[in-house]
């Protein structure tokens, strides 16, 4: 068996990963073309790997889990904040499907052009090159956020260009002696009121910017 079936079956088998569309999407985008050419061969450990300018590509069983948790479908509008190697903007695009859109952003001009370069055959994938820790305004309000670098809080601007229904996940730095990030979702309901859930422990790259750490 090949790797990425180990981990398809690996997710199953622990029930880790049970949403369907993540685990197709997964099977569908060839992570081998996300990463540097020197790491082809490492594309389904499960492990971050390096990618441009001292950044990671997360490891699949971060990239799923963050998946699954933002509960996207088909038709819906996700920001992604990091786009880094294109890696989880294409497998989000899966999701949203021809009538979904999916805008990421990145801050470094190295990374941008790589996920540009990645993305090139994607449709539907906006990558634009900005400080993206407040979001996005220009094409707000978005029916997902997910922001795969860890922030020193949550930045009430990504709460604010979230439609009402809409999820927002974001590791944010524990305060534990562990260290490390809480995954925390933010789910806004019907009438906008906003409901916080804690995920569990994660290690990213920081945030960099004006909702970040400058
Ligand atoms: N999602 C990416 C992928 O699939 O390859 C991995 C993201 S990597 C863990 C985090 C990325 O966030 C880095 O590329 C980093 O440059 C970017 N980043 C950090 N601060 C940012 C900011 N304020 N706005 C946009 N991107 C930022």
């Amino acid at each position: 068996m090949n790797k990425k079936d180990e981990l398809i079956n690996y997710w199953k088998d622990s029930k880790i990963i049970t949403d369907e569309r993540a685990i197709e999407a997964f099977r569908k985008i060839p992570r081998e073309k996300f990463v540097l050419p020197e790491y082809v061969d490492r594309a389904y450990n499960d492990i971050p790997l390096p990618i441009l300018a001292g950044q990671t590509i997360s490891q699949p069983t971060t990239v799923m889990l963050m998946t699954q948790a933002l509960e996207a479908g088909e038709g819906d509008k996700v920001l992604e904040v990091g786009s880094g190697s294109g890696y989880q903007a294409a497998i989000l695009n899966e999701i949203v499907g021809k009538s979904g859109k999916v805008l990421t952003i990145e801050i470094i001009p190295e990374l941008h052009k790589f996920a540009k370069s990645n993305l090139k055959n994607y449709k539907n994938i906006k990558p634009i090159l900005s400080d993206g820790s407040l979001g996005y305004n220009a094409e707000a309000p978005y029916d997902r956020i997910i922001v795969t670098a860890a922030a020193p809080r949550v930045p009430q601007q990504l709460i604010a260009q979230l439609k009402n229904n809409g999820i927002l996940i974001i590791p944010v730095n524990s305060e534990s002696v562990f260290g490390g990030q809480d995954m925390i979702r933010i789910k806004k309901n019907s009438n906008g009121k906003t409901k916080e859930e804690n995920l569990g422990a994660f290690s990213f790259v920081p945030l960099r910017g004006k909702g970040g750490y400058e």
